[in-house]
């Protein structure tokens, strides 16, 4: 079925009350909130001159290093070339399968065929979105490998249950922590709960960069030595003319993966306020769900389903589950509000995926949440008022005043 998507940023109108447009998000007033830092920081690099893996990536590592407390930091071009080089480095060998979620962002499941493997999609949690462990242990056949939950939006998958699958069935575990950043199982940070993760920094992100960037975490030297050869063409060690083939029999070939310096500073300069993002990020979702929770048509709010045993939370993207979702959003866009579907088409439904043969039906918790889901402006300069004009938006439709 085709989906009629919420307006664009651009083609939201002010409303008939002449208030400002709420855009989904917006970098503008951090970065006149961060711009002295921001400045010297890009300084440093204009004067140092060297704009691709240099000394202001390397400080960026360090620096990111210390906050997640992973042993290591690699840092790369983007979250999708985080998790290309992760599986590779992780060991993927050419056709094995990776276990993936039907439900989530694209590049979970294409960076698997991009690393030569192929993905096998399971469904996800009754409450949450978290992958569904006994799905993955029911999708997993003896070509299966590795596992790899997403931690979405606002909390971690269900990390014990899947540990538990893949002990029993000899399944490494690589996260798509992608968008955990701040997200800790038991005080260890997302990414560092099995074999390694990824953050993005895709501007949109928590910490998000002014164009696109990510990073590779692991604790284990072997992965960290190989994603670091993978990113920068394969090379290793001090001579620039060095492609060792890696410590991986099946790894000849590196990539051009490497972050820009330009990057790091910007990042470095956000690190600083992350703590404070985060919680402010805390707050205004506290403020949606007190608003929602009770309003007829809408049928969940992240803040009624708690984090997994051990798991903290981190408001990275507000998604409330509703009753006719694009009309709410066709609504709200009329009225200048915009939101996001994330995500419209569970993956195992997408054309890319046709020759894996699923059908409608196959994993129904993934389909369900891709028909109800809206994401909400969420952002840490996001105002209580911009958050009372959306719940206004919502409570009208559904109590009717809209008719
Ligand atoms: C953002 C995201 C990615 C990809 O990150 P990029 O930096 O945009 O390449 C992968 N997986 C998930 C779940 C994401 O949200």
């Amino acid at each position: 079925m085709e989906r009629t998507l919420p307006p664009s940023e651009e083609t939201l109108s002010r409303d008939g009350s002449g208030a400002a447009p709420v855009p989904f998000f917006t970098q503008a007033a951090t970065f006149a909130r961060l711009w002295p830092e921001i400045r010297a920081h890009c300084t440093r690099v204009l004067d140092r001159g060297k704009f691709s893996h240099g000394a202001g990536v390397a400080e960026f590592e360090r620096a990111l290093a210390r906050w997640t407390g992973a042993s290591h930091v690699v840092g790369v071009n983007s979250g999708t070339d985080a998790l290309v080089l992760l599986l590779r480095a992780a060991g993927l060998r050419p056709g094995d399968e990776v276990v993936v979620p039907a439900y989530t962002f694209v590049a979970t499941a294409t960076s698997v065929v991009l690393a030569g493997g192929v993905p096998v999609f399971a469904d996800i949690e009754e409450r949450g979105y978290g992958i569904d462990p006994r799905s993955v242990d029911a999708v997993a056949t003896p070509r299966t490998r590795m596992v790899m939950p997403v931690h979405l939006f606002d909390r971690l998958a269900d990390i014990r249950g899947v540990h538990e699958v893949a002990r029993r069935r000899g399944l490494t575990v690589v996260e798509d922590s992608a968008e955990a950043v701040g997200m800790r199982q038991d005080g260890t940070h997302a990414g560092l709960l099995g074999a390694g993760g990824v953050l993005s920094f895709f501007p949109a992100k928590t910490l998000g960069a002014i164009g696109d960037a990510g990073a590779l975490l692991t604790d284990d030297d072997t992965v960290a030595e190989t994603a670091r050869a993978l990113r920068h063409h394969g090379r290793s060690g001090r001579t620039l003319d060095h492609f060792p083939g890696i410590s991986n029999p099946t790894v000849h070939s590196g990539y051009n993966s490497k972050m820009d310096d330009i990057q790091a500073a910007v990042l470095l300069a956000k690190l600083g306020r992350l703590d404070d993002d985060i919680a402010r990020r805390a707050e205004l979702s506290a403020r949606y769900d007190e608003r929602l929770r009770a309003v007829p048509g809408v049928l969940a709010v992240p803040g009624d389903v708690p984090p997994h045993p051990g798991g903290n939370r981190v408001s990275y993207v507000h998604l409330i589950e509703v009753e006719e979702r694009d009309a709410l959003a066709s609504h709200l866009g009329a009225r200048g509000i915009a939101t996001e579907v994330y995500y419209p088409t569970p993956l195992h439904l997408q054309p890319c995926f046709a020759h894996l043969g699923h059908r409608p039906g196959d994993f129904p918790r993934a389909e369900a949440a891709c028909a109800a889901a809206l994401a909400l402006p969420l952002h840490a300069d996001l105002a209580d008022a911009d958050v009372d004009r959306v719940c206004d938006g919502i409570e009208d439709f559904f109590t009717g005043r809209r008719r």
